[in-house]
């Protein structure tokens, strides 16, 4: 038997995850709630975790409305064009007029933002500004320990699973986590959550293996934990289908922003040729659509991802990012480039000593990387949320009362569960928001948190015993297992770990998903294209991957238990992922995957989110399509 240590703690609002949204949200929480308790429950610690955990070189998302640079009808513009038409428009107008008092605030708390003479900032790209970003994570944070308190702060505690209040299966109540170095276990009652823990990344098999294994773009501890936990819940999911491939520099993922915007260096293929003109009437037969999408005067993300692809496959690639006509050795070029990976992703640095590159010298390999899951980037997938009262669509005639159609139901960020708001890569439908936004996107979470507090003051809230006592003994199961299987003649152990017959240890699971994603739901290695059959061979797949979670899972310490959940994350997230690129039948971002049975876009049938939702009880998955409301002209 494993020993247990269980302790409780209440709160007004559970915040969970303490990156960029989980910050901002902890800060707003407290500044419209003084009186209200807030906690914060972190897997890493919030000094240095995240997807900013390294810093970062640019602000993506600063409008520059002091400064007349932008507007927001241009910014929800240019966010609708980049994703092919399908945003909630609602919740991109939203962030995008809250964000720069978010860069302010960065500013004022000794962020170092690159000053422009005119008493703006530096600007990367129409819409970005530079930062010397290595300590962006530290300072954010030490706003949020400020506001709540550092005793409100869990870091190192992993949460698992949501728990519900026992008069109301719609109503969320509470969560359940431990401490991943000394297994206390905590269930938290809490009056309003906030989910921000983030996106998924290793979902799909990297394409380092072996000596760079787990090195990919999006942290490798970004877990999916967000929608695991809220896809067992039963809260409702939006445009998983649209999961996301991003060019990077080979194999230390280096962002390529800088290098492209700043330094305004071309990409070509290896014959020093224009990758995109070639493919462009080809590309515009099939993906121009209603919104004449190719035309834009910033090309799609996923239509340039498309094009780079296109040249690989005939024989054309990789691309190459030709460094040595930009960058020139002792000047500010030089820096800039350096600066932009030190600020972000060292990694990057290190293997360009280690292979004696010199960028001045010679173009270096760019390559797309393998999907990612997540709401934040250039992409959308999350929770399906109410809009802001002033500008969401209410009640569409025609379509069902019903959350999972609508776009509003009272409390901005809530997803379909009662008091369960998202923000960051959590939150569905609205991307684009990177660091700055996802910050944003936490304080219109908390604000809107508070509000329901206040409107549920005299609300009770409860957690069954009989339910947390039996998800802690799911929760230690995998060390059950272990523990048991360690005195067993038959199945046990473990001389030869983790070659133990009867268990299945994450890593093992890992590889596993990771072999079905690529291999089936359009991976890098079948060039991010699949059909109809090799999606219904994934589900079959899955399936037996999920029993065997269930049945098998073992960990060996706390450690390896965080590994283990975070794996179940992974795999409901993955199921999510191909049954909404089943459903949707057209190919609408063709730089992220192609559906080789619907090539083309296809704007009669498929101008629509696909929603979803997932019943634990009967592993039944319902979808169905809601129609994109604009509010804004286009283009
Ligand atoms: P995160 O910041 O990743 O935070 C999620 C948090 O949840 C983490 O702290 C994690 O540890 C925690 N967590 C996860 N699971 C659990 C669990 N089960 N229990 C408890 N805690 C959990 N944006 C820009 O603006 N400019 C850029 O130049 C830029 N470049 C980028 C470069 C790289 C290499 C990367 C990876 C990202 C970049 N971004 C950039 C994007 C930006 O970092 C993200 O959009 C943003 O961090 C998303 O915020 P989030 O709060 O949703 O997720």
């Amino acid at each position: 038997m494993v020993r247990t240590r269980v302790k409780q703690v209440d709160s007004d609002i559970l915040i969970i995850g303490g990156g960029m949204a989980g910050t901002g949200a902890a800060w707003e929480a407290k500044y419209w709630c003084r009186g209200c308790r807030i906690v914060l429950a972190e897997k890493a610690n919030i000094n240095r975790s995240g997807a900013v955990a390294m810093g970062l070189s640019a602000i993506n998302t600063y409008l520059g409305l002091k400064c007349k640079e932008n507007t927001v009808e241009d910014y929800v513009k240019y966010v609708r064009g980049d994703l092919m038409g399908i945003v909630r428009e609602d919740l991109v107008y939203d962030y995008a007029r809250h964000v720069d008092s978010t860069v302010h605030l960065f500013d004022e708390w000794g962020l170092p933002i690159w000053p422009a003479p005119n008493g703006c900032y530096v600007r990367e790209g129409k819409w970005q500004i530079m930062i010397h970003g290595e300590s962006y994570k530290a300072i954010v944070a030490e706003a949020a320990r400020k506001a709540i308190g550092d005793d409100n702060i869990m870091n190192r505690v992993m949460v698992t699973h949501l728990l519900k209040s026992p008069s109301n299966p719609n109503r969320v109540a509470g969560a359940l986590g431990f401490n991943v170095n000394d297994g206390t276990i905590y269930v938290f009652k809490a009056k309003a959550i906030i989910m921000a823990a983030g996106g998924g990344s290793q979902i799909y098999r990297p394409r380092s293996q072996g000596e760079g294994l787990g090195r990919s773009w999006y942290p490798p501890w970004s877990s999916a934990s967000s929608y695991g936990m809220m896809i067992e819940s039963g809260a409702v999911m939006t445009m998983f289908e649209a999961r996301f491939v991003v060019p990077r520099f080979k194999d230390g993922y280096g962002p390529v922003g800088a290098y492209q915007l700043m330094l305004k260096t071309r990409i070509s293929n290896v014959n020093g040729q224009d990758f995109w003109k070639p493919h462009l009437e080809e590309i515009r037969k099939l993906y121009s659509g209603k919104g004449k999408y190719v035309d834009l005067p910033i090309t799609p993300t996923t239509l340039r991802v498309y094009a780079q692809r296109l040249e690989w496959i005939n024989g054309r690639g990789p691309s190459l990012m030709r460094t040595d006509e930009t960058v020139k050795k002792g000047t500010d070029s030089e820096a800039i480039a350096f600066e932009d990976f030190l600020d972000m992703t060292i990694s990057q640095v290190a293997i360009w000593a280690g292979q004696n590159h010199e960028p001045s010298e010679r173009p270096y390999e760019v390559i797309t990387t393998e999907p990612y899951v997540m709401g934040s980037h250039a992409t959308e997938c999350g929770a399906w949320a109410s809009g802001p009262e002033d500008l969401s669509p209410r009640k569409i005639d025609g379509l069902p009362d019903d959350r999972g159609t609508q776009y509003y139901w009272g409390y901005n960020r809530m997803t379909t569960l009662d008091g369960l708001f998202c923000a960051g890569d959590a939150c569905g439908a609205n991307p684009h928001k990177f660091s700055s936004g996802s910050f944003t996107e936490g304080r219109l979470a908390a604000k809107s948190a508070v509000l329901y507090l206040m409107d549920h003051s005299d609300e009770r809230i409860d957690i069954d015993k009989g339910q947390v006592d039996s998800m802690i003994s799911k929760l230690v199961e995998p060390l059950e297992r272990w523990e048991e299987g360690r005195y067993s003649v038959v199945t046990g152990p473990s001389t030869m770990h983790p070659v133990d017959p009867g268990k299945i240890y994450w890593k093992q699971g890992l590889f596993r998903l990771q072999k079905i994603m690529d291999e089936y739901a359009g991976g890098w290695s079948t060039m991010y294209t699949t059909n109809e059959w090799m999606l219904n061979r994934a589900i079959e797949l899955l399936q037996f991957l999920k029993e065997d979670f269930i049945n098998y899972a073992a960990a060996r310490d706390w450690h390896e238990l965080m590994r283990t959940w975070e794996l179940w994350h992974r795999i409901l997230t993955a199921e999510a992922v191909v049954r909404h690129m089943l459903f949707r039948k057209e190919t609408r971002w063709p730089g992220y995957y192609v559906r080789a049975d619907y090539p083309a876009l296809d704007d009669e049938n498929w101008h629509v989110f696909v929603n979803s939702r997932y019943d634990a009880k009967t592993g039944r998955w319902e979808l169905w399509k809601v129609p994109v409301i604009h509010i804004i002209e286009f283009p």
